[in-house]
């Protein structure tokens, strides 16, 4: 049973819009519903035997309706029932590994010799300790994990994990620290195991987290080790993935239908801006196709951030608000005002025209944009 730790964190589902874009989420914090990865380890899938990637991502593709379909009867009964359910349907069978997760952890493992799980798609050979334009190897690397009181009314108290390394390279990084310049030959082996990240999970959730909420830098680098840990842990929070989204269609096609609740980092609606700002060509292509993914394939369940930046809202921040309004079902936005020059922005003179904070004038266009078009964001900003 959770407990509120602040009261907007209760008043916040007073609101009906808010309560009716976020039931499962809210249904698995309460104890009425199972998290996804739960179920995911539940559901059997045979295949033992096959080796290559896309034979086993086809098997993926084939079985991932069927799991919709399946969470979708199962996700609101007893844990118990449903385990000996399949205890009953499965008795020939070995389930622990031949089953939805284990399906989808084998595939990330195959794919770290040659490494593609963002859209940099460096390919660098993580197994064999080779570090990607992420600035990790094949470990995953924790900064802090603590109870987070800072984030939305709705996710608060979140048990949040912070990982080392990132996969895009924002100029005005506010998180450079862990992101980029975090002395990888200093930590180098020293990394977090997927037993050590499950008992992260467990002392969250007994000091009260509402959910486990991965973050960074950027948590994509570290899909292996976190779908790995999602096999030793038992806890019944929502699993939430806080990200800047640039993974790619294979990456998200696994953790799509995994993921209970998301937190997606939307900066820019064009390739130019994303590129020159944080050296991510593909971002605008890969974000609106992975949010689509969300809403397809997963728990449709989510709350964009937007961060307004100087100079940007007519070729950002308005046509990302459009798109979002045009584009996805049930949006809520935290339009986010927190802006200011840090990182290489604030070390060099190459970007005069985002070395300031954002004007007021700047965040009335953009949040009266947002209401002229009907987005819902004032409860989450
Ligand atoms: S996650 Fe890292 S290693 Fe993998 S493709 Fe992206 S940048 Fe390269």
């Amino acid at each position: 049973m959770w407990t509120p730790s602040k009261r907007d964190t209760m008043t916040v589902w007073q609101q009906v819009e808010l309560e009716n874009r976020l039931v499962y989420y809210r249904e698995i914090f309460q104890g009425k519903r199972i998290p996804r990865y739960k179920l995911a380890r539940l559901f059997y899938v045979p295949f033992n035997g096959y080796k290559d990637k896309d034979e086993l991502m086809n098997i993926h593709e084939h079985y991932h309706p069927k799991f919709k379909k399946w969470i979708a009867e199962k996700q609101h009964l007893p844990l118990e029932e449903i385990e000996k359910e399949i205890e009953e349907l499965h008795k020939a069978e070995d389930i622990t590994s031949n089953n939805y997760l284990e399906l989808k952890a084998t595939i990330l493992k195959d794919v770290l010799s040659s490494c593609e799980f963002c859209e940099n798609r460096c390919r660098a050979n993580r197994d064999e300790g080779e570090v990607g334009k992420c600035g990790v190897d094949d470990k995953a690397y924790v900064s802090s994990a603590f109870i987070h009181m800072g984030e939305e009314s709705p996710i608060v108290p979140s048990g949040t994990i912070f990982f080392l390394g990132c996969t895009i390279d924002c100029q005005f990084c506010q998180n450079w620290d862990i992101s980029h310049e975090f002395g990888f030959e200093r930590i180098k082996g020293r990394g977090t195991s997927a037993i050590q990240l499950a008992q992260h999970y467990f002392t969250l959730v007994k000091q009260s987290a509402r959910n486990i909420n991965f973050v960074g830098g950027e948590p994509t680098p570290n899909l292996h080790v976190i779908l790995e840990s999602f096999k030793h842990t038992q806890v019944d929070v929502p699993m939430l993935w806080n990200s800047n989204m640039y993974l790619t269609d294979m990456s998200m096609k696994l953790i799509a239908d995994l993921f209970d609740i998301w937190l997606p980092d939307m900066k820019y609606s064009n390739k130019e801006c994303a590129t020159k700002y944080s050296k991510a060509p593909k971002y605008w292509e890969a974000l609106q196709r992975n949010m689509r993914m969300i809403e397809d394939r997963g728990s449709g369940e989510y709350i964009i951030r937007h961060l307004v930046m100087p100079n940007h809202t007519k070729c950002c921040s308005i046509p990302l608000l459009d798109w979002i309004n045009e584009n996805l079902n049930t949006p809520l936005v935290n339009i986010m005002g927190q802006y200011h020059p840090d990182y290489i922005v604030l070390q060099t003179d190459r970007f005069p025209e985002i070395k300031r904070r954002v004007s007021t004038t700047e965040m009335y266009e953009v949040r009266n944009h947002a209401d002229k078009i009907g987005l819902y964001w004032k409860s989450v900003s």
